[in-house]
Formats: C-alpha cells, structure tokens, sequence
C-alpha cells in the first residue's frame, strides 16, 4: 500500500510555503518536481565520480560510463525496445523530434511527399516539420479534431496514402488532455508504408510504454516530465531506421574516425551523442525512472483518475467556467476557460494563493485559434497531489470568478 503523505515526503519542494501558504503545485504537465532519489543522484555524481565518459581509462571515467550506459539500458526496458541501441540520449521531446526531422525527414522527403500531424500538436512537432517540408518541397498536412479535443479517425485515414511518408502525432495531448488511439493510428499509417514518429512527452509518465506492442517508429519523451532533471529526454527509434540515417551534429564522441579528408561514423546510438552528453542528467533520468518502476503504473493510473475525476466535476460547477477539452479518454489536464476573464488574471490570483497552474497557449497556439481562444488556465496533476488541493483548487477559483466579475 502506498500512503501519498510518505510519498510526498520524497518531494522536498512539497513541503515548501508560497506567501505563507503551502505549494499546490498544478503545473504537472509543464514539468514534474524531483524526489529525493534524483536529487541525491545528482549530487552523489558530482562528490564522488565527477568525470567524463567513454574511452577513460580511470576509474572515475569508467564508473560514470557504466552509469551512463545502465541508464540506457534501463530506459530500453521501461520502453520495451528490443534493443539498447535503439535508445539515443537527447535534451528532450523537442531535441528528440528535431533529430528526425532533419535526418530522417530531410534524407527521406522529396516534393509532394506528405507529413502528417494533427491539430492538437504542441508546437515541438509542428515547427521542426513546417521547416523540412519547406526545405524539401513536401506538403504538412494537419489532421482534424472535433470540439470535444477527439481526432476525426475517418478524416485521418482519409489523408492517408501513397504520398504520406510520415505521420508524427502526440500521444497524449498537453492542452486538452486526450489519449490518442495511437495503436490503431499507426497500424493504419504503416499499411500505407508511412513512419510514426509518436511525441509521448505526456503519456510517459502517465502510462506504461511499449514500443514493440505499439509498433511505432520513432518515440520521443523528456526526462524532466517524468520526474528526472530539465536538459535529458530519449528517441527511441528502430534500429533499421536509425542505422540509415545520418548524424545532425559533427563532433566528438559520434565518429569512428577523422581525417581532413573524411570522417566516418560510430556506431548507434553514439553517431547521434556529438560531445560530452548531459551525463549527470542522464543518471538522474535513471533514478527518476527507477522511482516510478516502484511506484508502477498501477498506483500513478489509480491516483490521477481520482484527481481528474474530483476536479472536473468540482470545476463544473463553477458558474461560466468552461472546460476545453472533453475526450472519454483522458489523461489527468483539466484546462479552462472562464467567461470574461483572462486566464492569465486567474492564474495571477490563484498563485497569490499558492496554487501553482499554467495559463496560456500551452505552446499550442493553433489549438487555441480552433477553439478561438486566447489560451486557457491548465492545472495537470501528478500522484504526490492531494484530494485536498483540489479542494483549494475550486475554492480559490470561486474566490477568482467573484474578485474577477
Ligand atoms: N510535446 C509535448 C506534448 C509537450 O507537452 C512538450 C512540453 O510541454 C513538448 C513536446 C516539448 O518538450 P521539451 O520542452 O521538454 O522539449
């Protein structure tokens, strides 16, 4: 059994005060507070074994690389990769979509091809796109969503033909809080011969990922929103695909030899590590993953139902409060509009409170513009929330809507 007040105990930042009143911390989905473990990690790294990796003969150099190296087998188990040279290290899900953006998609697209993407993307997969299909003449076609935040299925297959190359979709949406059908989206996609690249920045945490069961192509995930440090994230790719595109970045580490003349390229996964990595960052990723194989998806599935479905009946019920986003299957995001109030002044008042929320566009400015909103206030939660916080929650909100009106 899992008690939540021991769990909250890991989180330092927790137990921190804001204006005298204690964190409510609701911004889950644009990053996720650390627990001790990872912290401690970090610190450990630079007191006891601060080095660089890969080719040392020191035992500080070959204690590191160990690390480095079992956090990416660790990361090809949480994934379910059939191999561990499938699981490059990045900076994260923007980092990670680029890289095949201008690998994959600029050795592969040629004019008139078709990349298609959806009208709920974050702008991490739409820009690095727009930009390669600009550069190779091929065609970004978006596909729909109806104004409960679900893909229009036919629609999608309806876009799908000879001309698609890729299809690259999030899994989980960071606005609106919909879990695409990605399983049968991407059996779809590969029966016209297109790769999926699935953006899972937001599922990660939430859910257990297996990219063998999924079949996708490429995967890409941030380690700081699964409870790991900012500046670490992962593509998976197959290795297939991975082998037969070329590096992004030139430097050390990714070749197996240079001349003036020519260089030739390392092996996967480090042709796609130029330079020293974030080796620390990597090992706090580890950690980060470690904590939530304990705390197993179970328990995280079981907490944030409970927390989605208290605040979207409590927020219901606010008077001209309007919830965006209403899929039958949803991950734990409530975003909101309220009538003739700006988001960004509930968001001010709310953390004049202590509660932590998002407001704005959530870097999904052409979802806003379908719902023609200028954004949304966004409160996402993780396990370590309370009940209680959202509680707080509604109660400040109704606070907000009587200073606001
Ligand atoms: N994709 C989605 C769905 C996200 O929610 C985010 C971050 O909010 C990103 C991509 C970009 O992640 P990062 O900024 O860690 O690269």
């Amino acid at each position: 059994m899992n008690s939540i007040e021991k769990i909250r105990n890991d989180f330092p930042i927790l137990g921190k005060k804001l204006n005298g009143k204690s964190l409510v911390y609701f911004d889950n989905g644009a990053t996720t507070q650390k627990p001790n473990v990872v912290i401690d990690a970090i610190s450990n790294y630079y007191k006891d074994y601060n080095s660089n990796i890969h080719r040392g003969v020191h035992q500080l150099s070959q204690l590191a690389t160990q690390k480095y190296e079992d956090a990416r087998s660790l990361v090809q188990q949480f994934v379910n990769a059939k191999q561990r040279e499938e699981i490059i290290f990045t900076r994260g899900t923007t980092d990670s979509i680029n890289l095949v953006a201008f690998s994959y998609g600029r050795k592969n697209l040629k004019a008139g091809d078709e990349v298609i993407i959806t009208a709920m993307e974050h702008h991490s997969n739409i820009v690095p796109w727009q930009m390669v299909c600009e550069e190779k003449g091929a065609v970004l076609k978006i596909a729909p969503i109806n104004i409960d935040g679900d893909l229009i299925l036919e629609d999608l297959y309806d876009m799908l033909s000879e001309r698609t190359k890729i299809v690259s979709l999030i899994h989980v949406s960071n606005t609106l809080g919909t879990i695409n059908p990605v399983r049968e989206i991407i059996h779809k996609a590969h029966e016209n011969n297109a790769v999926v690249l699935l953006d899972a920045a937001q599922s990660i945490q939430h859910m257990p990922i297996d990219v063998i069961g999924l079949d996708c192509d490429f995967l890409t995930f941030s380690g700081h929103k699964i409870y790991g440090p900012t500046g670490t994230g992962v593509l998976f790719g197959k290795k297939a695909l991975l082998d037969e595109m070329d590096p992004i970045q030139g430097g050390g580490d990714m070749i197996k030899e240079v001349t003036f003349s020519k260089t030739t390229y390392n092996e996967l996964p480090h042709k796609f590590e130029a330079g020293t990595p974030n080796i620390v960052g990597v090992i706090g990723m580890a950690e980060a993953i470690n904590y939530v194989n304990q705390l197993g998806f179970d328990f995280i599935h079981q907490q944030e139902t409970l927390l989605l479905e208290k605040a979207t009946s409590a927020l219901s019920s606010i008077d001209r409060l309007k919830i965006i986003g209403n899929s039958q299957q949803k991950s734990s995001v409530v975003s909101f509009v309220i009538d003739g109030i700006h988001p960004f002044d509930i968001g001010t008042l709310l953390d004049q409170l202590g509660i932590a929320i998002r407001t704005g566009h959530h870097c999904t400015q052409p979802l806003m513009d379908f719902y023609q909103i200028p954004g949304t206030a966004r409160a996402s939660f993780a396990f370590y929330n309370l009940e209680k916080e959202v509680d707080l929650l509604y109660e400040g909100l109704k606070k907000s809507v009587k200073m606001l009106s």
